[in-house]
């Protein structure tokens, strides 16, 4: 599974951080989300899930 943060759309809510934050964090100069693995490890299949799930903008795009 490969897990991508749209950056038009992220306002920086925060909350994918705080629902999986082994897989994003926060960048300093915007506040946006990037992701912190290309692949997601399978182990946090269900976290990057939850995130796109709780995610207000749909900004988190699996594939
Ligand atoms: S929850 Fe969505 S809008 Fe908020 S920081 Fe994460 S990706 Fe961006």
């Amino acid at each position: 599974m490969k897990v991508h943060v749209d950056p038009q759309l992220c306002q920086g809510h925060t909350l994918c951080a705080m629902t999986a934050s082994d897989l994003f964090a926060l960048r300093d100069e915007d506040g946006h989300a990037y992701v912190l693995f290309d692949e997601v490890p399978p182990e946090m299949e269900d976290q990057a899930r939850e995130a796109a799930r709780s995610c207000p903008e749909q900004a988190i795009v699996l594939s």
